[in-house]
């Protein structure tokens, strides 16, 4: 298994097309949505048993989250600052159109190879790399901007190409 993140990022570029073609093939292949993911999240159960997330924490160094509005204040609250001064200092607006505030990148949370917020930390830190959540073929788009970052993702997304592939052979 495949956890180096310096190879798996020289093989995201190498592989980009190969990964957007697997796409495409997992967009029209004939099985139901329930059956691909219960299929990925069989895969991730047994990938997530080779790969220690303490030993790695690459998703923390290269991303940030986006917040919902009661985690704004969830999080404000607990660092014990105003919500006001929570946006100005650790916010930015990344899609205008969708009115929605991320974290700055880096994450300001990410200290000393930890998060300093993990009470509270947002969802989307908590559900990260999403690949046990329903509708992954709906969020291919995502797992491939994932595949250069989460090396539970590069190995899930290899395992699956492997697998069909014996299927069509
Ligand atoms: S979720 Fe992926 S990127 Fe984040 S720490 Fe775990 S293996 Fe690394
Ligand atoms: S909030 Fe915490 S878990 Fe989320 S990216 Fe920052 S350091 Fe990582």
């Amino acid at each position: 298994m495949e956890k180096n993140l310096d190879v798996i990022k020289s093989l995201a570029i190498a592989n980009e097309d190969q990964n957007f073609e697997f796409r495409s093939f997992l967009k029209m292949l004939q099985i139901s949505d329930k059956k691909l993911d219960s299929i990925v999240k069989k895969i991730t159960s047994g990938v997530m048993k080779e790969i220690n997330c303490n030993e790695c924490r690459n998703c923390c160094k290269v991303s940030a989250p986006s917040l919902e509005k009661d985690e704004i204040v969830i999080i404000s609250n607990y660092l014990k600052i105003t919500e006001t001064e929570f946006i100005e200092e650790y916010l930015y607006m990344e899609d205008q159109e969708a009115n929605e505030l991320s974290v700055k990148i880096p994450c300001p949370f990410f200290k000393n190879d930890s998060c300093t917020i993990e009470e509270v930390k947002p969802i989307m830190c908590r559900d990260y790399p999403y690949l046990l959540k329903k509708g992954f073929r709906g969020r291919l788009l995502g797992v491939i901007d994932n595949y250069e970052i989460c090396p539970i993702v590069f190995n899930v997304y290899e395992e699956l190409k492997q697998k069909f592939k014996r299927k069509k052979n």
